[in-house]
């Protein structure tokens, strides 16, 4: 059993994203397997240098350890062998097309759904890229429904992939590896079998397990936790003032009182402060409660 926490370091962590560092370390640990670090940074335009060291620092607060850590940009030689194989299977195609070129080619689509995401026509799959403008490789995804489960929720997501997700980035036009690509190569390279994370990322898993069978790999058991959402009900963002956990460590608050909170943000019933270790038997009581692994209906 090996699971992970893969921040983004774009900003300092607010409590929304501790609550998902401590659940992901207490799943991995609970059953005494091992748990990663992977900072997710090949964004490079959004990545704070600081904030590597900040994330490290608050995990460690907290007391959430980790066994080995990984830097996505040091990485890049892996997801571009990825990319050469679908690339060598036919999969892959350059696209040259402009933002607005794909909205007006979204718009002039025949079936082009209201409100829902806007889904990328495959306008570029016949036509030749531009030969003066940097060109985004482009999946060109199968022509089926792929479904993901979640073993916490027992949801099932199915997604027709032309129609509901469309040809989407492996990379872009300034070179940077798509996250859908990354986390699907990292998640299998580092053999990580349980992948807990933010519910904001569950309508992402049917592509990226998509991309785990054209690519050979096993699909790891995935958990999405629901995010913390403030006295409004709105989610907790870096952007929207949630308050960083570095500014809690600096002021002197205690790591268990801040532990103590998360946890009952959850429902658990815990005292007033307490170590990441004392809450292992809650999350074994969450999973147990949730009827953890739930299998798929389909
Ligand atoms: N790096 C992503 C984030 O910070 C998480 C990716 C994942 O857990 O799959 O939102």
């Amino acid at each position: 059993m090996t699971g992970r926490f893969a921040p983004s370091p774009t900003g300092a962590m607010h409590l929304g994203n501790a609550r998902t560092a401590l659940l992901a370390w207490l799943h991995s640990r609970a059953p005494g397997g091992r748990h990663l670090l992977r900072f997710e940074d090949l964004d490079t335009g959004r990545v704070r240098p600081w904030a590597f060291d900040t994330i490290r620092r608050d995990l460690e607060w907290l007391g959430l350890d980790w066994d080995a850590e990984y830097t996505q940009s040091e990485r890049l030689p892996v997801y571009a062998a990825a990319l050469a194989r679908l690339t060598a299977a036919g999969e892959t195609y350059p696209c040259t097309c402009t933002r607005r070129e794909i909205v007006r080619a979204i718009q002039d689509s025949a079936g082009a759904p209201h409100g829902a995401e806007p889904v990328y026509p495959g306008t570029c799959r016949t036509c030749p890229a531009h030969p003066s403008r940097p060109a985004a490789i482009r999946w060109r995804v199968p022509d089926r429904t792929v479904c993901a489960h979640d073993a916490l929720t027992g949801e099932t997501l199915c997604q027709d992939l032309p129609a509901e997700v469309g040809d989407f980035v492996l990379r872009r036009n300034d070179g940077v590896f798509a996250y859908h690509l990354a986390v699907v190569v990292d998640d299998a390279l580092m053999e990580v079998t349980d992948v807990l994370r933010g519910a904001d990322l569950w309508p992402a898993t049917p592509r990226q397990v998509a991309l785990q069978e054209a690519l050979g790999y096993p699909t790891p058991r995935y958990l999405h936790v629901p995010l913390m959402t403030d006295y409004r009900g709105e989610r907790l963002a870096k952007r929207g003032g949630a308050p960083p956990v570095q500014a809690l460590r600096e002021g002197g608050e205690e790591a268990g009182r801040v532990l103590a909170a998360l946890a009952r943000s959850l429902g658990w019933d815990v005292p007033d402060v307490v170590s990441a270790a004392e809450l292992l038997p809650l999350w074994q009581g969450h999973l147990a409660r949730a009827g953890f692994p739930k299998t798929s209906q389909t």
